[in-house]
């Protein structure tokens, strides 16, 4: 699908998601709304999102464990853990990782 754009070439595309610029090679397009584009970190908290909802309706192990991963991230997030240094690139590399 050839995708065509006004946009100003100096300038990178733009993530509908949390508006930071991206390069068009860092962004995913929507199939019937190829003008939406999401950065992968985006496409990677939506994917995310989905398996959550999708969670709500299962029982097992695999949902108990990604809800106990889940649990880490949020405590690490709010504790701004991810923003510190070189331990905070660990735990985004660690997190990327992860399901
Ligand atoms: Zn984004």
């Amino acid at each position: 699908m050839t995708v065509q754009r006004d946009e100003d070439p100096a300038t990178a595309p733009t993530c509908w998601c949390c508006g930071k610029e991206h390069p068009e090679a860092r962004l995913v397009r929507l199939g019937a709304h190829p003008e939406v584009g999401v950065c992968l970190d985006c496409a990677r908290w939506l994917h995310r999102r989905a398996r959550q909802r999708e969670d709500e309706h299962r029982s097992g192990l695999g949902p108990r464990l990604r809800a106990s991963i889940d649990a880490v991230r949020a405590t690490v997030i709010r504790r701004g853990w991810h923003e510190r240094g070189v331990l905070g690139a660990l735990l985004r590399r660690i997190d990327r990782r992860l399901p």
